[in-house]
């Protein structure tokens, strides 16, 4: 989608013009800061992205794995635009890196951080958006209630697992910072130059999920919800809530989901088929007389490609377990796994 990319004036030119927006100390700021800057991926009107990746968190990556989004809401001639961003990423360093990436491409500090869900790789990056001596123009930080509620509770564990399994230099200087603002579904924001919609999934990838959807554009921000060539974590979710989730989103029918990385309808479908797979082999394995204990052995070899699998599958597959044995001993059916035709 790089045909959405406005040209962006390159060397003296670019540095002129951003010095003409941000006043003297600009031009010595922008020659240091940003030859460097994280390129940030033109997606759909006032969308821009920094992509997730495929990987489990590991030093390699520093704990950037899901997508940060950003938003750009137009103002009048002359004026900065007012800028959001959804998930701030897994560090101070990281949301550091994405300030960085903003201000030298719009010239201005980012207002509004929204955090999706309590995941440390979303919004330990926080920190960089918080008051501090240094930033006159703090952003506002939003999320729904139960997910501050949720990052009360366990960021500090998350904080602490995060620093073992990225690295101690990528979490320097990290500290946990809870919204202030409170998001309510069903609330209207002005994120770009058109209304979205702030949606809530509950119980589906974490017990409160944030969703953003655009209906003119059909652009829909599905954040933690949708993976893509890496195993769903289902640690703080249910399966068959996460099933429902998608099939809400299904039914929008959005041109473009941006989740763990940037794709169509499809990235919804390929989530949705592995946690129906998931269920399907739960409930097959109770058929055959399994016991709860052997779960952690059930394998589904056609995701084995995917990143996360060997750390994952069998954990996914107890959860999927206790969830749905109370169904099975009630004598219940499978839980249906048909849902909407999402047009494959
Ligand atoms: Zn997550």
């Amino acid at each position: 989608m790089s045909h959405l990319r406005p040209a962006r004036p390159s060397g003296r030119l670019w540095l002129t013009a951003w010095a003409l927006a941000c006043g003297l100390a600009a031009p010595a700021w922008a020659a240091a800061h940003c030859p460097n800057a994280q390129p940030l991926q033109a997606t759909a009107p006032g969308v821009w992205v920094w992509e997730g990746q495929a990987a489990d968190i590991a030093p390699q990556n520093r704990g950037h794995v899901v997508s940060n989004v950003v938003l750009i809401a137009p103002a009048g001639l002359g004026a900065a635009p007012t800028v959001t961003v959804v998930d701030p990423g897994p560090s101070l360093l990281h949301g550091q890196a994405l300030a960085q990436a903003v201000r030298c491409q719009w010239g201005t500090g980012v207002s509004r951080v929204l955090n999706s869900h309590a995941h440390a790789e979303n919004v330990l990056g926080n920190s960089a958006f918080a008051s501090s001596p240094s930033d006159l123009h703090p952003a506002n930080l939003w999320a729904t209630e139960d997910t501050r509620q949720a990052m009360a509770q366990r960021c500090p564990g998350c904080l602490e697992h995060i620093t073992q399994t990225a690295g101690a230099d990528a979490l320097r200087g990290t500290h946990i910072v809870l919204p202030t603002h409170t998001l309510a579904p069903g609330q209207t924001l002005r994120l770009t130059d058109r209304p979205w919609m702030a949606l809530e999934l509950r119980d589906a990838h974490t017990h409160s999920d944030l969703a953003l959807w655009q209906a003119d554009t059909r652009v829909l921000i599905a954040a933690g919800l949708v993976y893509r060539d890496r195993l769903p974590e289902l640690a703080q979710g249910t399966v068959q809530g996460w099933i429902a989730a998608l099939d809400q989103l299904t039914a929008l029918r959005p041109r473009t989901v941006i989740g763990q990385s940037v794709g169509g309808i499809d990235t919804l479908h390929a989530t949705r088929q592995y946690l129906c797979e998931l269920t399907q082999a739960v409930w097959s394995a109770m058929d055959r007389g399994w016991s709860a204990s052997e779960a952690e052995s059930l394998a589904l070899p056609a995701y084995a490609h995917w990143a996360g699998y060997a750390q994952r599958q069998g954990f996914n597959a107890q959860r999927a377990w206790r969830e749905l044995e109370p169904w099975w001993i009630e004598g219940r059916k499978p839980p249906a796994c048909s849902g909407p035709d999402v047009g494959r």
